[in-house]
């Protein structure tokens, strides 16, 4: 048995990877509630309970996750909303053929008021960040499917979902090895908000005029947390990488590309899919790229 637990850093880069004790740490919200059951069609139907004081829907239960808010977060059966059809969206984008309808357990999704609340679950780790997801498989079968979100912030206090979805998804598509760190975390990057995007790309492009960025082979070989000082450049060329790759194709083709590399390591990977005659040359082709973007941003200005 594996874990994977991810942690995203939407206010701020990641701090690395925590733990998160998952003992003890889910705290129902159904205790005085009124049980009811929503209007839906048949395929989508929701079983929500709501608060019997204010009426507020504070757990849901759709077809692939379990919903629980609390005080002062959206409505349950809203976020259950949200996530399902980011889970179409994934599956839209990034491998049709999966094992998609193998969802046992549904996706819990905790939404937490507070940060103290949202750390009590996540554990210490989680200190930069607004959001977490862990996935615990066992024998190749997902048994834990989870997603914490630190609900306090005044923007989207979903905007850490989308990031979150992608590692739960992942794991589900990669049961036997995990994909290397950079092509995960730079995947689950394209879902982020824009906002937090051009954070990741301001730290590569401040990389690229000091020390530089990491050699590929280096990138590509990050297995935990980069030390404190790499994270920016990390999360920044991952994210850079990642695009680029994208661009030549399509999200999905790059889900094939992952599977090789796990198969077949790297070098064999870029040569089979992308016709890239391993990592020096995807090297040389990326920074020709940004090289060129670099130059085609310069001459747009007035
Ligand atoms: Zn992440």
């Amino acid at each position: 048995m594996w874990a994977l637990v991810v942690l995203a850093a939407v206010a701020s880069p990641m701090s690395g990877i925590a733990s998160a004790a998952l003992a003890g740490i889910v705290t129902g919200s159904a205790a005085g509630s009124v049980a009811a059951a929503c209007e839906e069609p048949a395929a989508a139907r929701l079983h929500v309970t709501r608060c019997g004081c204010c009426g507020t829907v504070r757990f849901c239960q759709s077809p692939n996750f379990v919903v629980r808010t609390h005080p002062g977060c959206p409505a349950a059966d809203a976020v259950a909303r949200r996530c399902e059809a980011l889970r179409q969206q994934l599956r839209e984008h990034l491998a049709a053929q999966g094992d998609w309808d193998r969802w046992e357990p549904r996706c819990e999704v905790v939404l937490h008021p507070t940060r103290s609340s949202y750390l009590q679950a996540v554990g210490p780790g989680g200190a930069q960040t607004v959001g977490s997801s862990v996935v615990r498989l066992r024998g190749g079968e997902v048994v834990v499917r989870r997603i914490d979100l630190l609900s306090e912030s005044r923007g989207d206090a979903l905007s850490a979902l989308p990031h979150e979805l992608v590692h739960v998804v992942l794991a589900q598509l990669f049961p036997d090895a995990a994909p290397p760190r950079w092509a995960e975390e730079g995947l689950a990057l394209l879902y982020d908000p824009a906002d937090k995007q051009q954070r990741h790309r301001d730290d590569l492009r401040r990389a690229l005029q000091g020390y530089g960025a990491l050699p590929m082979q280096r990138l590509f070989l990050e297995a935990g947390s980069p030390a404190s000082w790499q994270r920016g450049v990390f999360y920044g060329q991952s994210l850079s990488v990642v695009e680029y790759l994208t661009a030549l194709g399509t999200r999905e083709q790059f889900v094939r590309f992952v599977h090789r590399c796990t198969a077949s390591g790297h070098d064999a990977a870029l040569r089979d899919v992308y016709g890239i005659d391993g990592a020096a040359d995807l090297e040389r082709r990326w920074r020709a790229h940004l090289w060129a973007a670099h130059r085609g941003a310069v001459a747009a200005r007035p």
